[in-house]
């Protein structure tokens, strides 16, 4: 299994996963425009993608579902509420995901996650096909006992690292986007997420081979807050990369 983030932040999100015959984009926040000129950078082509996975109608992660499902004709796969927000416009085919069962798409096992997130019925994904899972998670307020034990086996993570919480606390946000991103609702930060690595090292110790910090906030974050936070926590024998929202992050073996 391979994947590539084309790019990663509240200004559009999408990830390719790649296993076998079959090629998954979760999430577009881009224009069609824009998610090709992304996909050609990694020797890529819309008419490689095989489905459309969507997480949650946030503008980031939806925007440009409809337009390149109806332009390649691709089926999307989405919980019932994501649906039925406005935002979607047409889909070419669409899948209702039942977040109780996993599903495959081609040679992926796909399971949705619910997570707590400020739309109407978000839920993230971990991919696998034999020893690999691939666990990504982003746009949650917090881990939650359901969220921490799916994503306790996983071997590789793409995981959320939005905020650095004086940064947020100081920075240029009015007071109810701060208490929005801040709350239960809303995104992880930096200490959150280095105490859910934490807790998966000890719960599951040597399991996790592959980090990639994603959904960093420009705004209320650095890259050096995210590695001086996580530094603590990951052992050195987990490969670490950075999601950008600019730079495409070139496939990579999910471990
Ligand atoms: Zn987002
Ligand atoms: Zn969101």
């Amino acid at each position: 299994m391979q994947f590539a983030v084309l790019g990663s932040g509240s200004r559009g999100n999408a990830t390719i996963i790649r296993c076998g015959q079959t090629t998954l984009l979760v999430d577009n926040g881009f224009s069609g425009k824009e998610l090709e000129r992304r996909l050609a950078s990694i020797g890529c082509g819309v008419e490689h993608l095989d489905a459309i996975l969507v997480t949650h109608e946030h503008s980031d992660h939806i925007g440009g579902v409809g337009v390149v499902s109806r332009r390649f004709q691709l089926p999307v796969w989405m919980t019932q509420g994501t649906a039925g927000s406005s935002r979607l416009g047409a889909v070419n085919e669409l899948n209702i995901i039942d977040q109780s069962a996993d599903f495959s798409i081609g040679d992926i096992n796909v399971l949705a996650v619910p997570v707590m997130h400020d739309a109407r019925e978000p839920c993230q994904f971990i991919f696998s096909h034999g020893q690999i899972r691939l666990g990504m998670l982003t746009d949650l307020g917090c881990v939650d006992d359901a969220v921490f034990s799916a994503y306790q086996r996983c071997t590789s993570l793409i995981l959320e690292a939005n905020y650095d919480e004086q940064l947020l606390a100081r920075g240029p946000y009015p007071a109810m986007l701060k208490q929005r991103v801040g709350g239960r609702y809303g995104h992880l930060s930096n200490r959150q997420t280095a105490d859910f690595l934490s807790l998966h090292h000890s719960q599951s110790p040597g399991v996790l081979k592959m980090l990639v910090m994603a959904h960093i906030s420009e705004k209320n974050n650095t890259t050096e807050c995210v590695k001086a936070a996580l530094e603590p926590v990951v052992a050195d024998a987990v490969t670490q990369y950075y999601a950008q929202q600019e730079h495409v992050l070139g496939f990579i073996d999910a471990h």
